[in-house]
């Protein structure tokens, strides 16, 4: 409490924290925020980093008191873990009960995933099953002696990797499938650090020992090398000998997974909120939209609105991996449901919600959120950010995945990377991920965005898939020639020194709350500011159903009917864009500058 009797909010804030940041925190604009700052004799532009005394001085003229942060959480952890764990701590403990374990199957390809799968799903086939025909819906349950295991089973194709990587977030066991003739690859790699960023269990099946080739023991050596150890050997990782061809072993596989399982708990609420992962969804031609979802807790049911990232939908109809239509499914269980709206992503945590109209304003802030976040910071591994959250005591690595042309210059570049440090007070190192050779892939991409790492190319270059969702995903890459130059620029980035490169600063938003017309073909949109402020000489993006339907520069800004160079918080505006007049209530204008900044 103030003196005054008015209640006043806490808020924690970090030893130093950047004006947009701040804002962000107090629920201001950062216009607001830059002010206050100049009634106290501080310039300050948004993206400057502002110590915990001033931001505290700043938070108590908003009505705010600031205290400083003591969090031992490590924010980098917390990213990784899939997002339905955090949501069912949320849940009466009181009211959890066991579920069956959800196994997801990863490895390097032509390891044998999908026969191991069929196999699997053979042999477990239950009489009565009509012949056993499944349907592909992206997951399977079997029962062993009474107990349920669910399998992911998403497309093996080489393209699928990403999607399979995704959906391994729903899964509380990984089944790291290894060739025994073949040993550990890139992909066997990349699943273990996918295995251990979701932080789930991991079994290995040692695939195809009926090859007279196997070297079993080899592989385990291999294994050994990167910190998987074998049980035999002391370590805690079990290791099945298997065939999926001669079908060796698949019970031995079957029990490590239960024996596992019940070393966790692995549990849900039948009863609580209905939310779980998205495991497959694609567009087909006569049923629209058919997604796989694998429930995680609460109970889903036929007429239920369902809420996937940016999309929704009530379910018009649910079946289960035979294809029989059912009415509800409760956790563990995999459902094709059919009445979302758009495509959701794999790995996406979808839940039930009270309407469509509840799930499209979700949807409408997510979609704004997203931009906003783009607009704000085109990247989630820059140097900027990184930066930030190192001062801020959150962040003491420089996380890379770096991949090379062949293992001769791989080498010597992790070990020269590894050796670097900033110096200084925070002394931030290197953490190489992951390190590999051959293009950049989709699956680097889906790595550095879990681990938040940023990707080094050396004599690579990337698959055109790959470059698209570094986009979508805001990922970093750099890419080399020469191992000096490499080396060279993550010293700087790691002293803060790189050069600076363009990047969009979101300043203002407003809506347009009526349109008029401007001459015989044009018009103009009325808006009314809501945050920051418009400017005449920066650029605009037209935001409509969270898409962007234009960017462009201003043709006119008027205040009643002034031309005006830029239109604040709280007014009312006129705008016409150059090159665009088709606008609609209710669209939203962003204004951004472009600005130069040191990003990695
Ligand atoms: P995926 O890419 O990991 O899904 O691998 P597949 O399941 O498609 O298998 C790749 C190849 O290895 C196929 O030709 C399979 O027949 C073969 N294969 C899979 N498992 C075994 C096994 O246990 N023994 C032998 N000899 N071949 C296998």
């Amino acid at each position: 409490m103030s003196e005054n009797g008015q209640e006043t909010k806490i808020i924690e804030l970090p030893v130093s924290i950047t004006v947009r940041d701040l804002a962000q925190t107090l629920d201001a604009s950062p216009i607001e925020v830059i002010k206050t700052l100049m009634a106290n004799g501080m310039m300050a532009n948004i993206n400057q980093e502002i110590d915990f005394d001033t931001a505290a001085i700043v938070s108590a003229e908003m009505g705010y008191e600031a205290l400083p942060i003591h969090e031992e959480v490590e924010e980098q952890e917390e990213a990784e873990v899939p997002l339905w764990r955090k949501k069912l701590e949320e849940e009466d403990e009181g009211q959890l009960v066991n579920r069956p374990p959800v196994v997801a199957i990863l490895g390097h390809v032509d390891h044998g995933k999908t026969s191991l799968l069929d196999a699997i799903r053979q042999t477990s086939v239950q009489a009565g099953e009509a012949g056993g025909i499944t349907q592909h819906i992206g997951a399977y349950q079997i029962v062993h002696e009474g107990k349920t295991i669910t399998f992911l089973d998403t497309p093996g194709h080489a393209a699928f990797t990403a999607m399979r990587a995704r959906g391994a977030q729903g899964a509380d066991i990984v089944v790291l499938v290894v060739a025994a003739d073949d040993g550990v690859m890139p992909q066997t790699e990349e699943a273990i650090a996918h295995a251990r960023a979701a932080q789930v269990s991991m079994i290995v099946a040692l695939n195809k020992i009926d090859k007279d080739n196997a070297a079993p023991d080899r592989v385990k050596q291999q294994l050994a090398d990167i910190g998987i150890v074998p049980d035999d050997w002391e370590g805690d990782t079990i290791i099945v000998p298997v065939s999926a061809v001669e079908k060796i072993g698949l019970d031995d596989l079957i029990e490590a997974i239960l024996l596992v399982a019940d070393d966790l708990d692995i549990l849900a609420n039948p009863e609580g909120d209905v939310f779980g992962t998205v495991i497959e969804a694609e567009l087909t031609k006569g049923r629209g939209v058919m997604a796989t979802l694998l429930v995680q807790n609460g109970t889903l049911k036929v007429g239920d609105t369902v809420l996937a990232g940016t999309s929704c939908g009530r379910i018009k109809a649910m079946f289960d991996y035979t294809g029989a239509k059912i009415k509800e499914a409760g956790p563990s269980v995999p459902v094709s449901v059919m009445g979302l709206s758009d495509v959701p992503k794999a790995g996406e945590l979808f839940s039930v919600v009270a309407n469509e109209k509840v799930a499209r304003e979700i949807i409408g802030q997510r979609v704004i959120a997203a931009e906003r976040a783009e607009v704000a910071t085109d990247s989630v591994a820059n140097l900027e950010q990184l930066f930030a959250r190192v001062q801020a005591g959150e962040e003491e690595e420089l996380r890379l995945i770096i991949k090379a042309d062949v293992q001769g210059s791989l080498e010597p570049i992790v070990t020269s990377v590894q050796d670097l440090k900033s110096g200084g007070e925070q002394d931030i190192g290197v953490k190489v991920i992951h390190a590999g050779t051959g293009n950049i892939s989709n699956d680097d991409i889906m790595l550095a965005s879990a681990t938040k790492s940023i990707i080094i190319g050396f004599n690579v270059g990337s698959d055109s898939a790959a470059k698209r969702l570094a986009d979508t995903e805001g990922i970093s890459i750099r890419k080399y020639k020469i191992i000096y130059h490499l080396i060279e620029d993550i010293e700087k980035a790691l002293k803060g020194m790189l050069e600076p490169v363009e990047k969009k600063i979101l300043i203002g938003r407003a809506q347009v709350l009526a349109v008029f017309p401007s001459g015989k073909y044009d018009q103009v949109a009325g808006c009314r500011v809501e945050t920051g402020e418009i400017r005449r000489n920066a650029k605009i993006r037209v935001l409509r159903e969270g898409k962007i339907a234009f960017e462009g520069g201003i043709a006119s800004l008027k205040r009643h009917k002034d031309d005006v160079n830029e239109v604040r918080e709280g007014f009312e505006c006129g705008i016409g864009l150059k090159g665009f007049s088709s606008f609609e209530e209710g669209d939203i204008l962003e204004s951004y500058v472009i600005e130069m900044v040191s990003e990695f």
